[in-house]
């Protein structure tokens, strides 16, 4: 089967110096995939390249075999069917909970109203509809802005470290609640962290990246179990 989302040989300079090097993987559909590294590894910088607001200076980008970025084809962000969630959540503060949601989907998208109030129940949600976000938790933000981000039924979720606001005790539960959501709509999944222990928690597969490269890729305890150096190894021991 076709990956929902492939990646070839993605690269980026800023002034001369190669933030994302050489970069290649692939998701399927329903699979999570985290990128995983120390802070300033060039993480963010692969997910704008894929999202559509940052332009690579090589590689290709497809997604379901259409080239977003090959050859002369540059696909814009909006067209790439993609849905994307940040640390800073970034609700519409105006708008209700139940407006938020709404957002993606044009006034008149047939069955709108329906597809709200679903992701709304299992955001757990529903009782908060008429809320706005000032009135709503960090963790209950951050429920609405994943309802809000699946609305429109992106092929791809990006992740870039989207639970890195929210206190300890929450954010194993946020986790689970946002993987269970996001498995059951069989998005594919690349989320961004520099924190071992997420990447444990939520990856089908880590992308460990260092330096602009992706140095290992494979399932969370193979790679836990079998570091490709001890740079490697050095990071997962910080796992608790
Ligand atoms: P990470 O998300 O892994 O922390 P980033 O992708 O944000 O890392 O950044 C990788 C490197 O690229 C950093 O050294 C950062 O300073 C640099 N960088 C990112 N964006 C730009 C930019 N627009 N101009 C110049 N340098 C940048
Ligand atoms: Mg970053």
């Amino acid at each position: 089967m076709e990956p929902r989302l492939e990646v070839g040989g993605l690269t980026r300079r800023f002034g001369g110096r190669e933030v994302v090097r050489d970069v290649s993987f692939a998701i399927a559909a329903g699979q999570v995939s985290c990128l995983l590294g120390p802070s300033g590894c060039g993480k963010s910088t692969t997910l704008r390249l894929i999202a559509g607001v940052d332009l690579p200076d090589g590689g290709t980008i497809r997604v379901d075999g259409r080239p977003m970025v090959e050859g002369a084809v540059r696909v814009p962000p909006e067209k790439r069917g993609i849905g994307l969630m940040f640390q800073d959540f970034a609700l519409f503060p105006h708008l209700t909970v139940a407006q938020n949601v709404g957002f993606g989907l044009p006034k008149g998208t047939p069955g709108r109203a329906e597809r709200v109030a679903d992701l709304l129940e299992r955001v757990g949600m529903t009782r908060h509809a008429g809320k706005h976000p000032h009135e709503l938790s960090g963790g209950e933000q951050q429920r609405v802005a994943l309802a809000r981000a699946l609305a429109p039924r992106p092929r791809i979720m990006l992740m870039d470290e989207p639970f890195s606001g929210l206190d300890d005790r929450l954010r194993d539960d946020i986790r689970d609640e946002t993987l269970a959501v996001l498995k059951a709509e069989g998005t594919a999944v690349l989320l961004v962290t520099h924190e071992p222990t997420e990447a444990m928690r939520m990856a089908d597969e880590i992308l460990l990246m260092r330096d602009g490269r992706i140095v290992q890729a494979g399932a969370p305890y193979t790679i836990y179990n079998n570091p490709v150096d001890l740079r490697a190894a050095a990071f997962f021991s910080d796992l608790n």
